[in-house]
């Protein structure tokens, strides 16, 4: 008998009508013969309402209070849902995380799950019940309850589905699917069809606030198929899996942090060792740092910025207080009216002038860049927040995201042309000896023979990304990564790429056109460097694969020229000849997660 889990989100039952509605959805599938789990999350702003109580008592309430506090959210809609049940004739039993048996680690508020019995939910499905289980809670060790932070119940539902061998799981909430950006903030936004796992990943994680970012790392490590749909109508939604919709589009999606901060550390000695110290004491705190760029100076001095969520800009700047003296650092300056505005797709790992295309949208918007960082399949770049909103319009419309793509598939027309199904079991099986939200790296990987090239003084004005990517692009260069750092006192900033070693003649030489044209003032250029990549899961939030990086390369005196991040990979730039060194070194450390 085929088993389904069903997540109702907060707007899904938000009243005592939409309640009964949830309860109805869950007999249907039972009635057509699918034993049902379901998992539920605290009715409409219930979760905000206790925060907000907590926050007129104390300024920093204890943090394991917090979670013992909103717990209770979802215990409310349990109950109700269970009552509901049983109020329309059918049988149903209500769970707490902690009555499922969802063990998590101890770090409040942030609870990773580790396991899950599943022995109470198959005894009660087997008695013919509809098993209701609170979302977004665990306990620790200690019997303490935990929370997974907020959205989790996303993540107790696509783990819930990994570890009962679900045959479907979905997300039923108020919209009819995931969209190319938050149908909220633009009416274009178009419904897909069919996301991949990847792109939702950093999608979720860029400010696309549909699904909790960690259901999707749990989705993808255990092969499980989301389907996110309306809570209010049977209408087929949309599926998270392994394929994209398309695989031509250069972009599937575009996401607004609106609360993003930039931080920038001044005058740091430009000596291995320092971003360890930096991204370890942050790390510390569990804040995930994004958007990380090191200007280096001419000084024997780089600039290191960074972005965090604007909450997180408090702990962080408290962070820094207490190891400013140890880096040698001159000072701390942070930014907090800023947004991130980003684009996602699988298809721009291999497709030229996607960036140049980001940037003349804003450009042509008339939206300042503070700064920019690349990985393999996004872009972010750092705006004013008063201008967030039409910086996203801008990226929408320039890569025609309203659009279907001409070759876009369809959910059955995957299924149709791929065979084999994912046998759960069998991952489960081969991942049953890690905590189940355990970091899992699949690869350590180096890419020699690259070049920097770096552009000082750029100056801060609409549009002159666009010009020089635009520029590069004409010549026919393919480009990798692209750094553009903060602006500082001067209202200039300094803007770094890599490219491969053979086109780094061609590529000065436009650089120097460009430093010509705007003004800039100077242009270098340095060669036997080389890329090197972790690849896996969830790596922005395992917070601490950047600090155990950073360690390595520092205790071998390995100097980092450039970072980026994503969900899928950490990237460095380092000299080659120490890249040997450097990655058997993390082969070592990070042996235990490669999988
Ligand atoms: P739930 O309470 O059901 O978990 P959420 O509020 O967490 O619902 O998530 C649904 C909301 O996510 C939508 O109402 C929508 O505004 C927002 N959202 C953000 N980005 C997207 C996107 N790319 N596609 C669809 N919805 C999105
Ligand atoms: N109720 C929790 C929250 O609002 C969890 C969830 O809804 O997913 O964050
Ligand atoms: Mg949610």
């Amino acid at each position: 008998m085929s088993l389904i889990v069903q997540k109702f989100g907060g707007t899904s039952v938000a009243d005592t009508e939409k309640i009964r509605a949830a309860a109805r959805k869950a007999i249907r599938a039972q009635k057509a013969g699918h034993r049902v789990v379901m998992v539920v999350s605290a009715m409409g702003k219930n979760t905000d309402t206790l925060l907000d109580l907590a926050s007129q008592i104390s300024d920093e309430p204890p943090a394991r209070e917090m979670d013992m506090l909103l717990s209770t959210g979802e215990q409310v809609s349990v109950a109700l849902v269970a009552m509901a049940i049983h109020s329309m004739g059918s049988k149903a039993v209500s769970l707490t995380g902690g009555q499922i048996g969802l063990k998590t680690d101890n770090s409040f508020s942030k609870a990773r799950i580790q396991s899950i019995d599943t022995g109470r939910i198959e005894r009660l499905l087997d008695a013919g019940n509809i098993v209701v289980a609170a979302g977004f809670q665990g306990i620790d060790d200690d019997l303490n309850i935990t929370t997974l932070g907020r959205g989790g119940s996303d993540t107790t539902a696509v783990a819930l589905a990994a570890v009962l061998g679900a045959d479907a799981c979905e997300i039923n909430t108020d919209v009819d699917g995931v969209y190319t950006t938050d149908p909220r903030l633009l009416a274009e936004a178009r419904r897909v069809d069919v996301i991949s796992y990847d792109e939702m990943l950093e999608l979720a994680s860029l400010g696309a606030g549909v699904m909790h970012s960690r259901s999707i790392e749990f989705a993808k490590k255990f092969e499980v198929p989301i389907h996110v749909r309306s809570s209010f109508s049977d209408q087929d939604g949309t599926m998270i899996v392994a394929q994209p919709e398309s695989e031509t589009a250069p972009v599937s999606g575009a996401a607004l942090t609106r609360d993003e901060a930039r931080v920038t550390v001044l005058g740091v000695p430009d000596v291995p060792g320092m971003s360890q110290k930096i991204f370890s004491a942050i790390a510390a705190q569990k804040v995930a740092v994004d958007m990380v760029v090191q200007n280096v100076g001419t000084s024997g001095k780089a600039d290191v910025s960074f972005t965090v969520a604007g909450g997180e800009l408090k702990k962080t700047l408290a962070a820094l207080e207490g190891i400013l003296d140890s880096l040698g650092a001159d000072g701390v300056t942070h930014d907090d009216q800023v947004s991130k505005v980003s684009v996602v797709g699988l298809g721009m790992a291999h497709q030229k002038a996607v960036a140049a295309s980001m940037f003349r949208a804003l450009a042509e918007a008339n939206v300042n860049i503070h700064m920019i960082t690349t990985s393999e399949i996004k872009i972010s770049c750092l705006v004013p927040r008063d201008q967030a909103n039409e910086a996203l319009r801008a990226v929408h419309e320039a890569f025609s995201l309203d659009q279907r793509p001409s070759d876009a598939k369809t959910w059955n027309e995957i299924k149709a042309s791929n065979a084999k199904e994912a046998d759960v079991a069998d991952v489960v099986a081969r991942l049953q000896n890690d905590a189940l939200e355990a970091l899992t790296l699949t690869d350590i990987s180096i890419v020699p023979a690259q070049a920097r090239v770096t552009l000082d003084g750029v100056p801060d004005q609409v549009g002159v990304a666009a010009d020089m990517f635009e520029q590069i692009g004409e010549a026919g260069i393919f480009v990798d990564m692209i750094v553009q750092g903060y602006d500082g006192e001067d209202g200039s900033t300094s803007v770094s790429f890599t490219v491969e070693q053979a086109d780094l003649d061609a590529a000065q030489k436009v650089a120097r056109e460009i430093c010509g044209k705007h003004s800039m003032r100077d242009v270098r250029g340095a060669s036997g460097i080389t890329k090197l990549s972790v690849s896996g899961i969830g790596l922005r939030s395992h917070t601490q694969v950047g600090t155990v990086l950073f360690e390595q390369l520092a205790s071998a005196g390995i100097n980092v020229e450039m970072i980026a991040t994503s969900e899928l990979q950490v990237n460095v730039v380092i000299q080659s000849d120490q890249a040997g060194d450097a990655a058997t070194r993390l082969k070592q450390a990070f042996a235990e997660a490669l999988h």
